[in-house]
């Protein structure tokens, strides 16, 4: 029997000790939670995907210099990462007006921003995520500013990166969300990539067809969300192993290229 420490257990994931000091084990599993865990499913083969493409995604920004807490999978729901201090801010980077900007804002989704825009939000489960400003990061010290600086030009690079891949791959990256922790080795500290990047966070849509290809066909009961992560992954090019084979009766997603 497995008798890993476990260390903490959030919607999606678990983390469990790592086999080393100063790694952890990062779970991916099939829950899909939204509007604040109000709507909660299972979804056999989600945290497989995520998993992987995750660990794609993780391992082409690592190439073009993005610290991040990846270290490597290590089976279809596992990876090894880095322990590192969450940051209690979730980064969110927006290219097109959809989802929470929209509705705020009175804005048509679809809408393109006159630039990328980064937004912060507070991580709390009791307050539904609240939206912060810098100001409020640095006076309740939940990050100081060389930290913010470093969140945010992380993120628009990983942004950039992402942007363009996935625009060769036929695919609109609308948003993202993504959180950053303290990686601390002997007395210097850095900021990282952490958490995971994957439909789940993202809003991925076919540049083709508009389809979504992320986790707002649960928010939005479109159905068909494992055959969208399937999609997202076959177009990276990825073998996901053990995929549940697809409800045939479900909707068609998208044009195959
Ligand atoms: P919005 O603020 O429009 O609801 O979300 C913006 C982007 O961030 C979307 O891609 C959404 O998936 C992601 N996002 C925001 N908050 C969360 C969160 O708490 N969990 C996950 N998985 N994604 C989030």
């Amino acid at each position: 029997m497995n008798r890993r420490r476990r260390i903490y257990e959030g919607k999606a994931k678990i983390l469990y000790e790592g086999p080393e000091p100063g790694t952890l084990i990062q779970h991916f599993k099939d829950d899909a939670t939204a509007f604040n865990n109000q709507k909660h499913d299972k979804i056999e083969g989600k945290g497989v995907l995520n998993n992987r493409i995750s660990e794609y995604l993780f391992q082409r920004l690592g190439e073009i210099g993005v610290p991040t807490h990846f270290i490597k999978r290590m089976n279809m729901r596992e990876q090894l990462v880095r322990e590192v201090e969450i940051i209690p801010v979730e980064v969110v980077v927006r290219n097109v007006a959809a989802g929470s900007i929209a509705k705020r804002l009175g804005m048509e989704e679809g809408t393109p921003l006159p630039r990328s825009i980064v937004e912060f939000y507070y991580k709390s489960d009791e307050l539904g995520d609240p939206m912060v400003t810098e100001e409020h990061i640095t006076a309740f010290n939940w990050a100081v500013p060389q930290e913010i600086d470093d969140m945010m030009s992380v993120a628009l690079r990983a942004n950039d990166f992402l942007c363009g891949l996935f625009l060769g791959i036929g695919i609109k990256l609308v948003d993202f969300k993504c959180e950053f922790g303290r990686l601390w080795e002997n007395d210097t500290m850095r900021i990282v990539l952490a958490d995971e990047i994957s439909p789940d966070c993202c809003r991925l849509w076919d540049i083709e067809s508009q389809e979504k290809l992320d986790k707002d066909r649960f928010r939005r009961d479109l159905g068909g969300l494992v055959e969208a992560y399937q999609e997202v992954a076959r177009r990276l090019g990825l073998h996901v192993e053990n995929n549940p084979q697809p409800n045939q009766s479900g909707p068609v997603l998208v044009r195959s290229q």
